[in-house]
């Protein structure tokens, strides 16, 4: 089988509802829509989502920069497709916009040879045998939602029996975010377990004089307190905090991981399948997490349809995260009952856009 073109195609299109964190402000998602066709008839589906208006240039990255050297190569190559996608982009960077067209192009990849051999991606990565995975939702807890509001979502996906919430904090009052956090707390009761994300934005300062405090509240986990590179800092914190950090979602490479890793940094690892370069780099993640005896929760920004496939690859993962922002674009749909995500048996991922879908929301 040989690769005979690429397409990545950017779409944009609103969110049901504006949400805001402490870093991102968004009405819309946008992903670039990978497509790997090949002399077999076979197509390979990928995509990659790049908020805030950088769809296009990962898009652009992806045709100019990796569809040429792809094209009359065996899909079955992909570590060796990898390393080379990785040094023709290597001289813009080794992440943001190149990582993230990378890891659109290896999940089409993985999803082509997976339907090459007529079976899951899990199955091809060998599957722990689970067939559902349980879900925390983070639909509720987003910054910009009023406190009354927010509590009121977080009963309502409890009440559906997900597994848990996260709660958005990071605001300009770290004070006036204890208080939301103790409210939560309070409305869910002591059992329901609670995460916390900063979405990387305290400085050191704030992070060893708040995070600490959270610890009465007996959150899950925090998560990303500060900036992703400050690995001695996140190091600082965590000696002082009974809550595990988690962090992962803005490294980019396995080595930045390691660092996390040997500096007890970090205890649970939140490796992205978009930002690491796709399946490949996120199966490496997951191998050095298990020789350090630490667990992995899949960051899902949204990327459940692929992360459900690694997670039922990966015995380390107890829990993944559920967003709705993709839960409709996709032919393949994911199934959701009482907070359990069926772990789908269909041929490859399972992420083909739709084609009205991406009609009308084509970025032109
Ligand atoms: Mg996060």
């Amino acid at each position: 089988m040989k690769i005979t073109r690429v397409e990545s195609i950017p779409i944009r299109y609103p969110l049901r509802e504006p949400i805001a964190d402490a870093t991102h402000d968004l009405a819309v998602y946008e992903l670039a829509v990978v497509r790997i066709h090949t002399d077999d008839g076979l197509v390979g589906h990928g995509f990659a989502p790049a908020l805030q208006g950088g769809v296009e240039i990962v898009a652009q990255l992806t045709q100019t920069m990796l569809a040429p050297m792809l094209v009359g190569r065996d899909p079955f190559h992909v570590r060796g497709l990898w390393d080379e996608m990785f040094w023709q982009t290597q001289i813009l960077g080794r992440t943001g916009a190149n990582r993230i067209a990378m890891s659109g192009v290896d999940i089409a990849l993985w999803d082509l040879n997976a339907r090459a051999l007529g079976v899951p991606l899990w199955a091809l990565l060998g599957g722990t045998g689970a067939t559902r995975i349980p879900l925390y939702s983070t639909n509720a807890g987003w910054l910009s939602f009023p406190q009354d509001v927010m509590i009121e979502k977080m009963l309502a996906v409890l009440a559906q029996g997900f597994h848990g919430v996260k709660m958005k904090i990071g605001s300009p009052d770290p004070r006036a975010d204890l208080r939301r956090v103790a409210a939560v707390r309070e409305a869910i009761g002591p059992d329901v377990p609670l995460m916390v994300d900063i979405n990387i934005h305290w400085d050191l300062s704030t992070a060893l004089r708040y995070g600490p405090k959270l610890d009465q509240f007996d959150i899950d986990w925090l998560e990303e307190p500060m900036n992703q590179h400050d690995v001695k800092g996140h190091a600082q914190l965590q000696a002082l905090m009974q809550a595990p950090i988690l962090v992962g979602e803005n490294l980019t490479s396995v080595t930045v991981f390691r660092d996390f890793f040997e500096q007890r940094a970090l205890r649970l690892a939140q490796p992205d399948v978009t930002r690491l370069g796709g399946v490949t780099r996120w199966l490496d993640v997951a191998a050095l997490a298990r020789a350090n005896g630490i667990r992995v929760v899949p960051a899902c920004w949204d990327t459940m349809q692929v992360s459900v496939h690694l997670a039922a690859a990966t015995p380390e993962v107890h829990l993944m995260e559920h967003l709705d922002w993709t839960a409709e674009i996709f032919e393949e749909r994911l199934q959701i009952e009482s907070g359990w995500l069926t772990v789908p048996t269909g041929p490859g991922v399972g992420c083909t856009v739709r084609e009205d879908v991406l009609e009308r929301y084509r970025v032109r």
